[in-house]
C-alpha cells in the first residue's frame, strides 16, 4: 500500500543517504513557476527527489474558495508524470481539517528512515510567514528549508534571512530560480476572463482543466486552452504555431523526423493527388504524443478516458502504439476544426487498418522514408515512389514493417495478420484491375 508517494516509498530503505524536496503548495491550479522552482532546487541541492503535497483545506486560505482537493491532486499528478524525480503525495488532501506543515513533516519522519534527509521548498513569499507558521520551532529540526528567492513582488534575500533565522534554528539555503511572475491567482484570473494560458500551465493540466470545467464557465475554458480554436487547421498560421508548440513536446531527434514526415507527407500527397495542406498537417501532427515513456503512454489513455475503446493487448503489450491512437483524441478535442481523416490517419499510422485512406496511406508510408530514416531497406521503398500506385506503395511498406518485426522477434498483434491478409486480396484486386486496363 502506498503510504507517501507511489514512486519513492521506499526512498532510503537500502541505507544509503537520500535528499527529498518536499513542495508543499495549494497548486489551484499547478503552474511553470512551481515546475521551475522545484526542478532547478533539485538540481541545485542535488536533491533524489521531489514530493509534490496539495494541501487539503489550506489555512491561509480560508477566506477564499478553492479548488477541490481531488482536483487539485490530479492536475498535479498530471504535471509531474513526466519527470521522474518527481512525485505527488496525497497525504495532506487525505487528511481531515486544517492543513499544517509541521504535521506532514512528523508523518514523513515516521515514514522514512533518519537517512533521508527533508527539503522543505518555497517561494520568497511563503518564506516570509515562516515565523506565522505552527509549530515552526519543531519545523526546524525536521527539515532544512529551501528558499527560492526573488519572487516579483515579495523580500529580497537580505530582508528574508533575519526573518527565517528568527523563526526557528533552520538549515536553510537560498537558491537562485528563474524568476517567473506568474502565481495560480493570475491564472484563475486568465481562467475566469478566458485569457490564454498556453505555455504557463502544462497542456495536460489545461485539457484537465477544461475537461472538468474548472474556474470557469465553458467558454471562457474553451478559449483559454485555445485561443486558435477559430483558426483554419489548414492555414499557415495554424501550422505554424502547432510547429512551435511541438518543440516544447519531443526532443530534437524527433522534432526533425516529424518535419522529415510532413515535407514528405506533401510530396506524397501531389504525387498521389491526395490533399497536400492535410497531408503536411498529418505528418506535422503525427508524433503529437511521442515523447512520452510506455507509463505514460498508459497513463495519456487513461487520462483521456479511452481506456474502454482502446484493446487491452495494446494497453499492456504494446504501449508503444498508443502514441497515434491518443494524439489524434486529444488533437481532436484541443482542436475540433481539425479535420476528420486528418485525425483518422494520425490514429493508424502506428497500426494501419484494413481499409486505408489515400491519406492514411501517405502519412503511413511518409513515416517510413522521410529522409532522415537511414535503415534497411529504405532506399528500396524511396525508389517505388511515383513508380508505382500509392495502394502498392503503402503495401510494400506495411510489408516492410512485418518483416522488421519478424527479424526483431517483436510480437505481432493479431490485427496485424487481419490487415495483411486484408491487403494481400486488396493487391490482387488491384492486379487484376490493372491488367484489364
Ligand atoms: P496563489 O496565487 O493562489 O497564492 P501560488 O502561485 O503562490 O498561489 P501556491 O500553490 O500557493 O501557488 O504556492 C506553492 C509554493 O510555490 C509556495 O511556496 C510559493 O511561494 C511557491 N511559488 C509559486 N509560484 C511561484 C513563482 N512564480 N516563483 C517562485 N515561487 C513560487
Amino acid at each position: 500500500m502506498v503510504k507517501i508517494s507511489r514512486r519513492f516509498d521506499e526512498l532510503g530503505a537500502d541505507g544509503a543517504s537520500a535528499r527529498l524536496g518536499i513542495m508543499g503548495g495549494t497548486f489551484d491550479p499547478i503552474h511553470i513557476g512551481h515546475l521551475t522552482i522545484a526542478e532547478e532546487m533539485r538540481q541545485a541541492l542535488g536533491l533524489d527527489a521531489v514530493l509534490f503535497i496539495p494541501t487539503g483545506a489550506p489555512v491561509f486560505k480560508k477566506d477564499q474558495h478553492v479548488t477541490d482537493a481531488h482536483d487539485r491532486v490530479e492536475m498535479v499528478r498530471l504535471a509531474v508524470s513526466g519527470n521522474p524525480h518527481f512525485d505527488v503525495s496525497t497525504i495532506e488532501a487525505d487528511r481531515e481539517g486544517d492543513t499544517f506543515t509541521v504535521d506532514t513533516l512528523r508523518e514523513m519522519r515516521e515514514h522514512y528512515p533518519d537517512n533521508v534527509t527533508f527539503y522543505f521548498m518555497v517561494g520568497s513569499d511563503s518564506a516570509a510567514t515562516v515565523g506565522k507558521w505552527r509549530g515552526s520551532k519543531e519545523l526546524a529540526q525536521l527539515t532544512h528549508l529551501v528558499v527560492a528567492a526573488g519572487r516579483p513582488g515579495s523580500l529580497q534575500e537580505d530582508e528574508l534571512c533575519p526573518i527565517i533565522e528568527a523563526a526557528g534554528p533552520f538549515e536553510y539555503h537560498i537558491v537562485h530560480t528563474s524568476i517567473l511572475a506568474v502565481s495560480s491567482t493570475m491564472l484563475r484570473d486568465r481562467l475566469v476572463k478566458g485569457d490564454t494560458c498556453r505555455y504557463l500551465i502544462p497542456e495536460r493540466v489545461r485539457e484537465y482543466i477544461r475537461d472538468h470545467g474548472l474556474y470557469a464557465g465553458d467558454e471562457a475554458i474553451a478559449s483559454s486552452c485555445d485561443q486558435s480554436s477559430e483558426i483554419d487547421p489548414l492555414s499557415k498560421e495554424f501550422y505554424k504555431a502547432r510547429k512551435a508548440e511541438l518543440k516544447t513536446r519531443v526532443s530534437s531527434k524527433r522534432f526533425k523526423h516529424i518535419m522529415g514526415v510532413a515535407d514528405t507527407c506533401e510530396q506524397l500527397a501531389e504525387q498521389y493527388g491526395v490533399d497536400p495542406k492535410k497531408a503536411r498537417l498529418a505528418g506535422l501532427l503525427h508524433d503529437w504524443d511521442k515523447g512520452m515513456n510506455d507509463e505514460e503512454a498508459r497513463q495519456r489513455a487513461i487520462d483521456l478516458g479511452m481506456e474502454d475503446e482502446i484493446d487491452p493487448y495494446i494497453l499492456e503489450v504494446m504501449p508503444n502504439v498508443l502514441h497515434g491512437i491518443t494524439a489524434a483524441k486529444a488533437l481532436g478535442r484541443e482542436y475540433p476544426a481539425i479535420p476528420a481523416d486528418v485525425l483518422q490517419a494520425i490514429d493508424r499510422h502506428t497500426t494501419a487498418a484494413d481499409d486505408m485512406t489515400p491519406l492514411d496511406m501517405v502519412l503511413y508510408v511518409a513515416d517510413a522514408i522521410e529522409p532522415g530514416r537511414v535503415f534497411g531497406r529504405i532506399d528500396e521503398l524511396r525508389s517505388l515512389v511515383g513508380e508505382v500506385s500509392l495502394e502498392e506503395l503503402y503495401f510494400h511498406t506495411y510489408e516492410y514493417w512485418v518483416f522488421l518485426l519478424l527479424e526483431r522477434r517483436k510480437p505481432l498483434h493479431p490485427d496485424t495478420i487481419r490487415i495483411w491478409n486484408a491487403n494481400v486480396s486488396q493487391l490482387k484486386r488491384y492486379a487484376r484491375r490493372n491488367e484489364k486496363q
